[in-house]
């Protein structure tokens, strides 16, 4: 990078604030896994965007479909109109995802990011229980706005907000205190003194893999456990499926392994497969007690995210893409376990699921020193955890084997370089 272009780029990070990762370069185009910036360097792109590019960017068929639907004067925004674009990504939702997996849920457009759909299923259990708490869990994120910050467990951006810690209650994820105590005892201590002054609360909202904090994994009993617990007290269970979903996990959803039924499910980010900002929040139909309008806004439901959200399900038409993502997440797994082996010096545990998996680092500062110099060699990841503990490996899930082996080279040269 030359003088002038960090120049340019401390420009443009002053004047659009609050930025929190820092990429010091200035890209221009992208294809795939691929990245380039305005000097023309190449990167292979492990972040995707935060998860919000699980196919890789411009995927030349959702392109395609979106030219074609443009150049046809296809409709753009239709607030509260039905168009054939909602229509066709409706139905084909329905029959390539819910379907084959006995999934019964009505679709609600809540707005166009990850917190909408989040502040929709806090009000929707709200209004259908008719009680006020929500429980979440230790390092959670679900959003930026006052309500899904309430339930995010990072206490320093709730206060930073003014949000009382007491508004939500926030309860021990699992593992949050080793393998050997099981959190759900804590848990279900608590709901069972409902009767002494503990509000029983609306919902439960959490992420099976927690994308911002750390890739904290919870098991699938305890997903299960967690379920019963909800059924038990007639809580609603939200899954925020924002980050986990659209098969980052390698199945569409991430609860599919515990097979559990979620009564509400959040998704967004890679939903509409093109990088468009698109959410949907799915419900029981038993839930559907909202009149309409009670909640609208003016961007929901995007008809350019429509199409290319349509082209993306094509991919979960092959009944062999499931397996392949799981493939590669094995491939990736069993590098990042060899990888804690041959440098002891990472100090590094394997954490996550799927292709959601990193590397928790108990050098304190080395898994941001390890992104920054994989950055510089071309690779770009990003750090995740209160901490930045624990460097994220997204790959696009539709990546090519030798494309994710190359990055993962790249990964362990990184390594290489800063510990022996
Ligand atoms: N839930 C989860 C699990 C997320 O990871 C995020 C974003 N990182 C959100 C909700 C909020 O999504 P958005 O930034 O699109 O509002």
């Amino acid at each position: 990078m030359t003088q002038n272009d960090l120049q340019v780029f401390s420009q443009i990070e002053s004047e659009v604030r609050s930025y929190c990762r820092g990429f010091p370069t200035v890209f221009t185009k992208a294809k795939g896994h691929k990245m380039w910036d305005e000097a023309g360097k190449e990167y292979i792109d492990f972040f995707s965007g935060a998860g919000a590019l699980n196919y890789g960017h411009n995927d030349e068929h959702m392109q395609e479909k979106l030219i074609d639907y443009i150049k046809d004067n296809g409709i753009t925004h239709s607030l509260d109109m039905a168009s054939t674009a909602k229509r066709t990504f409706l139905e084909k939702f329905k029959q390539v995802i819910l379907e084959p997996r006995d999934l019964d849920y009505k679709i609600m457009f809540p707005g166009p990011t990850g917190t909408n759909t989040v502040e929709s299923a806090l009000k929707l259990a709200r209004k259908v229980t008719g009680r006020t708490n929500v429980i979440s869990f230790t390092n959670g994120f679900h959003g930026m706005t006052i309500g899904s910050l309430s339930v995010t467990g990072n206490e320093t951006k709730r206060k930073g907000a003014g949000i009382p810690l007491h508004h939500a209650v926030t309860m021990p994820y699992d593992n949050f205190v080793g393998e050997e105590r099981d959190t759900l005892d804590y848990l279900e201590s608590f709901l069972e003194n409902s009767g002494s002054g503990v509000e029983l609360p609306a919902a439960m909202i959490l992420e099976t893999v927690q994308g911002e904090g750390g890739l904290n994994t919870a098991r699938m009993e305890w997903l299960k456990k967690v379920d019963e617990i909800c059924k038990q007290y007639g809580i609603l269970l939200i899954i925020d499926d924002v980050q986990a979903g659209v098969g980052r996990t390698g199945t569409f959803f991430s609860f599919e392994p515990a097979g559990i039924k979620p009564d509400i499910v959040c998704l967004s980010k890679s939903l509409s497969g093109y990088g468009l900002p698109f959410a949907i929040t799915l419900f029981r139909p038993e839930l559907d007690i909202w009149s309409p309008g009670e909640h609208n806004g003016t961007f929901r439901g995007f008809n350019h995210a429509f199409v290319t959200a349509t082209a993306a399900l094509d991919y979960w038409e092959d009944p062999k893409f499931e397996k392949s993502i799981q493939d590669k997440a094995g491939i990736v797994e069993d590098f990042l376990r060899g990888l804690t082996q041959k440098y002891p010096a990472l100090e590094g545990e394997v954490y996550g699921r799927g292709l959601m998996i990193g590397i928790k680092s108990a050098q304190e500062g080395l898994s941001a020193q390890i992104a920054e110099e994989a950055f510089n060699r071309g690779l770009i990841m990003e750090t995740a955890g209160m901490d930045d503990e624990v460097f994220k490996l997204f790959p696009p899930i539709n990546i090519a084997v030798e494309d994710l082996k190359e990055g993962l080279n790249i990964l362990e040269d990184s390594i290489k370089s800063l510990v022996k």
